[in-house]
């Protein structure tokens, strides 16, 4: 019974992710600050009219959610981004 408490112990502490540290994900298109509501899409500088939420599960807590904005014409490249990598939540329209 001693090696199974020892074990759960373990389990434990390792389930908690570490916060404080902000991962800058180092394949993702440039990330827009929270007062731009430009176009996520590196490069683009349009207006944004879409919100895809998305989450890494290797990197953020399950419940997390990253958000990118998107303009019309860039919707379908990072959905597409984003499905093909498993990591795509929602995608919600802008206003
Ligand atoms: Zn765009």
């Amino acid at each position: 019974m001693t090696g199974e408490d020892l074990l759960g112990a373990l389990d434990g502490t390792a389930a908690r992710p570490r916060a404080g540290r902000p991962a800058s994900g180092a394949d993702a298109p440039e990330a827009a600050g929270p007062h731009r509501r430009e176009c996520s899409r590196k490069g683009c500088r349009q207006d944004a009219a879409w919100r895809l939420e998305w989450n890494n599960p290797r990197v953020h807590a399950p419940e997390r959610r990253k958000t990118w904005l998107s303009c019309d014409e860039h919707r379908d490249w990072l959905t597409d981004y984003l499905r093909s990598r498993g990591l795509l939540k929602d995608v919600l329209p802008l206003d």
